[in-house]
């Protein structure tokens, strides 16, 4: 690092089963177009408040996160990038000392900070930067009032959402054991908005679920007890480290589909109510007027996607999903379903969803996929931001990817929302045609 490293300007910014598991999946390896796992502090940042994620990596770090920060963030940030520079790179400087210097300046501006992260990037993994070392040292100094952990968000073979998965799965060993003799109880993990956190709250109550937490949890300090009586919802497909580092503590993971559109959350609230023994009356009681809802909300969007035929580009890991929701309950065709990474095992009671004629396909090789793609002339693509513009001015109608894990869309309240991010750009291109 450089006699400085810098802290870049925190500038503010303010259940019908078709055998679908079974199919052969098409696996691509190839070049791929994605984000790196840096991109999940943008939402992260926002969840865990007093967290602070300081990214030690390159200017090319630090120009992805303000840029992709920029355009969607409008509160004070707070993350940062400690520069690696030449003499980094060439060996000539004690990087952890720099880093130990920088990581001391920020709390005493930060005050507020609880939690810091420490980001490792491809040029950190490229130097052999020990952060996880960096992390314990820097605890200890600054112990009780701020814990330092350490993951990476690195871009080498991985996609955006890993970010957040290596983020979960670096705080399980902080979370307390729970008493192996203590009552049942649920944590939902994943990042949720704090909107639908709190819809989603509402309902389990309603089911007489009372013992619920999230994780990550709005403040470090809550951070929930895991044991034996832990069981876990994923609210997430894309964190199968972090359900693996709960497992490895003895938490039990209730195997549902996703909770996007209504039936994936009403089969979602549906594995908790079983695994609590709830009766199915007071199940029904508990989400049908929010179902309901949500059916008729979803009514008004049906009719401009029914047999529209939809793409997707592997991208966000949410593909999968969506297709499930596009497919079952808003009539779309699907012609190829992409996604980077498939654990069947999580993903087992949506591939158990999707209909049997549609390609799945793992993993990328874009210029195969672009092939298929333009071969099919879908109605809708589902892409990352790097081949929306291109496939725009070939005429295709595009979506991006990456505004699905920014956008509230799970739980009955936000159905219709997501509905409606399809149903934009098909309007939007029908008023460019017009
Ligand atoms: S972590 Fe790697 S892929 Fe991500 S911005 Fe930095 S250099 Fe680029």
């Amino acid at each position: 690092m450089s006699a400085l490293p810098r802290i870049t300007p925190i500038t503010p910014v303010g259940l019908t089963k078709t055998g679908c598991e079974d199919r052969p999946i098409l696996r691509e390896r190839g070049q791929r177009e994605v984000f790196c796992g840096l991109t999940g502090i943008i939402w992260l940042h926002r969840k865990i408040q007093d967290a602070f994620f300081l990214v030690v990596g390159s200017r090319t770090c630090a120009h992805l996160i303000q840029s992709a920060a920029g355009v969607m963030i409008f509160a004070e940030p707070r993350f940062a990038t400690a520069i690696i520079d030449e003499r980094d790179l060439a060996g000539l400087a004690d990087c952890n000392a720099e880093l130990d210097r920088v990581v001391t300046r920020l709390i005493e501006r930060r005050p507020d900070i609880r939690l810091l992260f420490l980001v490792g990037s491809c040029p950190s993994e490229v130097i052999k930067l020990d952060l996880s070392r960096a992390a314990s040292r820097l605890s200890k100094s600054f112990a009780p009032q701020v814990r330092v952990l350490n993951y990476s968000g690195s871009g080498i073979e991985t996609t955006f959402t890993q970010g957040e998965d290596a983020c979960l799965a670096a705080m399980v060993p902080e979370m307390p054991t729970r008493d192996a003799g203590s009552a049942a109880h649920l944590v939902v993990v994943g990042a949720l908005a704090d909107v639908v956190e709190d819809q989603m709250q509402r309902l389990f109550v309603g089911l007489g679920i009372e013992d619920v937490q999230f994780f990550p949890p709005r403040h470090a300090a809550e951070l929930a007890a895991i044991g034996p009586q832990t069981r876990f919802l994923l609210a997430q497909p894309f964190l199968a480290d972090t359900a693996r580092a709960l497992e490895a503590r003895g938490a039990k993971r209730l195997a549902a589909p996703f909770p996007l559109g209504v039936e994936g959350t009403s089969n979602w609230l549906g594995a908790a109510a079983r695994a609590f023994d709830v009766p199915a009356e007071r199940i029904e009681a508990a989400i049908a007027p929010a179902r309901d809802r949500a059916r008729r909300a979803l009514g008004r969007y049906r009719p401009s996607l029914e047999g529209k035929r939809i793409f997707f580009f592997p991208d966000s890991q949410l593909e999968i999903p969506l297709a499930r929701f596009l497919s079952r309950e808003m009539g779309m065709q699907l012609i190829e379903v992409g996604t980077p990474y498939l654990h069947r095992q999580h993903l087992a009671e949506e591939l158990a969803l999707l209909p049997e004629d549609c390609q799945l396909s793992e993993g990328q090789h874009v210029d195969n996929q672009l092939e298929r793609c333009r071969a099919a002339q879908p109605d809708l693509v589902v892409c990352g931001l790097g081949l929306a513009n291109p496939l725009e001015a070939e005429g295709m109608t595009t979506k991006w990817a990456i505004e699905l894990v920014f956008t509230p869309i799970q739980g009955f309240d936000q159905a219709a929302d997501l509905a409606e991010l399809f149903v934009r750009p098909l309007e939007r291109r029908l008023r460019l045609v017009a």
